[in-house]
């Protein structure tokens, strides 16, 4: 594909704060973006050309889409992978592809699909009924993490069995239905990488993050994380398993256990930009915004270098509240989402406290 020239159009399924900081970077390289989202004004929608507001597998809003635009995204993982397939079936270019799509959607899926190219994960077993549950705590061990298979994030579907007496609790917290049981993972600490792969094939990198959650919600990332080698080479060399395993194209977050020493297993991956990459807007020269736009686009992957060291804080729920006095802060910088409610623990901004290197 020749590089899609300024002036051309990209769709963007979904229309939140991920959308919406893609739609601002591509809008800046002089592309026009589309947001389709149900949502009617939505935080993406609000900063585009236009939105289209509808189902996202609504098929005349996709045929639409699909026709305007030159190239097609998506800010979430959970959109349908039908409806990527009536894209690419209507000769929409969308990338990431649904292979990528489909890895990220299903947890038994993404971590057989990672052990087969070399970036190890905990042990896991998949878990179809109770007696499959009971069988995994045997082999795996108490405690471990039984998670829904599709459509879990920051936490949610999730519930540790301490024993196999609490199981049938766990399997009805979850909805019994098709699940993943997890080893519990002894890590140290927890990283993420930033990685990007462009349509000729090429990769560029982050330097890490480390990451702390609460509640199963990511909190603060602090980077460039201090590493040593080993684990930086380490995270670097999974990071290009995957993106080449998936024959990637775009933006990819990927979480890690830090066990120490240089050992790391993956958790998930996400097929998009990724929270813990929020801090290179203010960090690198190329934020990881305008990074996916670059690949989706066909341009040449802009540089990776950290220039600050980064303390990035969500903003969730009422914590908003506090803008005022963040935004008085010289050594923050602040990123709003524009949503108008803040219902608790819902994302609502993020501030990026900067220390130059
Ligand atoms: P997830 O939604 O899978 O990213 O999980 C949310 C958080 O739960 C992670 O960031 C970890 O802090 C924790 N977690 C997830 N899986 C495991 C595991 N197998 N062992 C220990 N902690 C985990």
């Amino acid at each position: 594909m020749t590089p899609l020239p300024p002036g051309s159009t990209i769709g963007i399924l979904g229309g939140g704060q991920l959308g919406r900081m893609l739609s601002q970077a591509a809008s800046r390289l002089g592309f026009n973006v589309v947001i389709l989202d149900p949502e009617e004004n939505s935080p993406a929608g609000r900063v585009s050309q236009g939105q289209i507001v509808a189902a996202y597998d609504d098929s005349t809003a996709l045929m639409v889409l699909g026709r305007t635009c030159q190239a097609v995204t998506f800010e979430f993982e959970n959109v349908p992978a039908a409806s990527v397939e009536r894209l690419l079936q209507g000769g929409a270019a969308v990338s990431p592809g649904p292979r990528a799509l489909a890895v990220a959607q299903d947890r038994v899926e993404e971590k057989t699909f990672l052990n087969g190219v070399g970036a190890p994960t905990v042990a896991f077993a998949s878990v179809d009924s109770l007696d499959d549950l009971l069988a995994g705590l045997e082999r795996l061990g108490a405690p471990a993490l039984l998670k829904t298979r599709r459509e879990g994030y920051d936490g949610k579907g999730q519930v540790w069995v301490r024993s196999a007496k609490m199981a049938a609790d766990a399997w009805h917290a979850i909805g019994e239905q098709p699940a993943i049981l997890e080893a519990k993972a002894d890590f140290v600490r927890e990283l993420s990488v930033i990685a990007a792969r462009g349509r000729d094939g090429r990769i560029a990198v982050y330097p890490l993050g480390e990451n702390i959650h609460k509640g199963g919600v990511l909190k603060t990332t602090v980077a460039p994380a201090t590493v040593d080698a080993k684990t930086e080479k380490r995270a670097r060399a999974i990071a290009k398993a995957i993106l080449e395993g998936l024959d990637y194209i775009g933006v990819l977050g990927v979480e890690l256990f830090d066990l120490g020493e240089g050992r790391l297993l993956v958790n998930e991956i996400a097929p998009r930009v990724h929270n813990t990459g929020h801090w290179t807007q203010d960090g690198c020269v190329c934020d990881q915004f305008e990074q996916h736009i670059r690949a989706i686009a066909g341009w040449p992957l802009g540089p990776v270098t950290a220039h600050a060291r980064v303390q990035m804080t969500n903003l969730l729920g009422t914590d908003i509240d506090q803008w005022a006095k963040l935004a008085a802060k010289p050594d923050h910088r602040l990123h709003l989402y524009g949503k108008a409610e803040a219902r608790p623990g819902r994302k609502m901004a993020h501030v990026n406290r900067i220390t130059p290197l």
